[in-house]
């Protein structure tokens, strides 16, 4: 993600100046979707003229179109309106054990084309490298004539070195060291940025979901091969020193745990599972999609639920307690969001869980600290996936190539 090479800090000189302003006026556009020049010169601080020109260069870049307001009952000039252009688009990837699902989401974070690939067995790296070029080959066309692709964003359910987006570990693919983001960009022809799933997750809940806003977001996902996470601050992913941070499906919390994957014993991910939750109440894992609905009829129900749920429940429940209260100890969150099946916990008692939390947890952090749902459903790692794609771009508008004219 980040250049470790370069300081966090550079003196700045009036090119970077500009070329930092470029990016602050294109990532409010990006976040907002559609944003007025005096909403524009409001939040960035800069002079009207300022932003005048800088809006000016990304209409010129090809990034951003900016448009006569229509008829206005606000008082005084109506302000032009800037808007991401919706053909400056990212290719979004997301290899899993049944399928592979390739998306094209534009620079306003709209996922226009989501295709899943359902694969007989576990894919194999080679075998998703295929069927991504396949599909994109089956829509080139389509994406030379009207579309300009700035990059491929992979979100692996792994870890991913993210110098390089090598998968170091994907247990449940059983990938070990695969370089994906090389082998994708040798068949594309393309920049290819790989993440985490969890990792990319966070941001696209950051920018276009339940997250918006927060300073300091963790988010916690809970799906059929585990527990992933992600941290994001000032809507910037937080990697860790190579990308691996935010494992907390592997924080301790049962010493008298199972054996977990990883080769400690008692993590979250081994007392915290959809299975067997899935499986008290009767469904295989093809209808995880019902186990919310089904859950809360059964806790409902006139006799009241089984014994067998009710402790099941209980005994999760505490464990996330424990990794929750761990992570808002360790970390301070503005706001901690659960996904999957663990929203679904989540759901059951939401003032409960909340309540035995922040109590858990040390005052201050456990006092500010505030919890919810994911919101972006099964868009989410399209969404956050080309996030990563159009960080380079976000993050350096004017080293794009000018598009050519007409
Ligand atoms: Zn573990």
């Amino acid at each position: 993600m980040r250049d470790s090479s370069r300081p966090a800090r550079r003196g700045n000189n009036l090119d970077d100046v500009r070329r930092n302003n470029l990016a602050v006026v294109l990532e409010i556009s990006h976040a907002r979707g559609r944003v007025s020049r005096a909403e524009l010169t409001r939040a960035t601080g800069l002079n009207r003229s300022t932003v005048g020109a800088l809006v000016a260069e990304l209409v010129e870049l090809g990034l951003v179109d900016e448009t006569e307001p229509s008829a206005t009952n606000q008082a005084g000039r109506p302000s032009p309106v800037i808007v991401p252009r919706e053909d400056v688009v990212a290719i979004a990837v997301n290899p899993e054990v049944d399928a592979v699902t390739i998306g094209l989401v534009a620079l306003n974070g709209r996922v226009l084309k989501r295709i899943r690939y359902d694969t007989a067995r576990v894919p194999t790296p080679e075998e998703v490298v295929n069927i991504v070029a396949a599909v994109i080959a089956g829509m080139q066309s389509e994406l030379n004539a009207s579309y300009r692709t700035v990059g491929v964003g992979v979100a692996v359910p792994g870890l991913v070195r993210a110098a390089d987006g090598v998968v170091i570990l994907a247990p449940h693919l059983g990938w070990r060291d695969v370089p994906i983001a090389e082998m994708l960009s040798a068949a594309l022809k393309l920049p290819v940025t790989a993440a985490n799933d969890a990792s990319a997750g966070v941001l696209a809940e950051g920018q276009y979901g339940a997250g918006r806003g927060a300073r300091e977001l963790v988010y916690l996902n809970g799906g059929a091969s585990g527990i992933g996470g992600g941290i994001a601050l000032d809507g910037e992913l937080f990697g860790g020193t190579a990308g691996y941070a935010g494992e907390f499906g592997h924080t301790f919390v049962n010493s008298a745990g199972a054996r977990c994957h990883c080769g400690a014993s008692g993590c979250l991910e081994t007392e915290v599972r959809r299975a067997p939750l899935l499986a008290l109440l009767g469904l295989d894992s093809t209808r995880s999609e019902e186990l919310e609905e089904a859950l809360l009829a059964h806790l409902a129900r006139p006799e009241g639920p089984d014994a067998a749920v009710v402790d099941l429940l209980k005994r999760q429940m505490s464990f996330l307690t424990i990794a929750l209260r761990n992570v808002v100890n360790a970390l301070n969150p503005e706001l901690v969001l659960l996904g999957g099946f663990l929203g679904t916990l989540y759901a059951v008692d939401p003032e409960r869980l909340t309540a035995e939390i922040s109590s858990g947890a040390l005052p201050g952090a456990g006092d500010s600290v505030r919890f919810g749902r994911s919101e972006l459903g099964n868009e989410l790692l399209m969404v956050g996936a080309a996030q990563l794609a159009f960080k380079p771009v976000l993050d350096d508008p004017a080293s794009v190539a000018v598009p050519p004219a007409g």
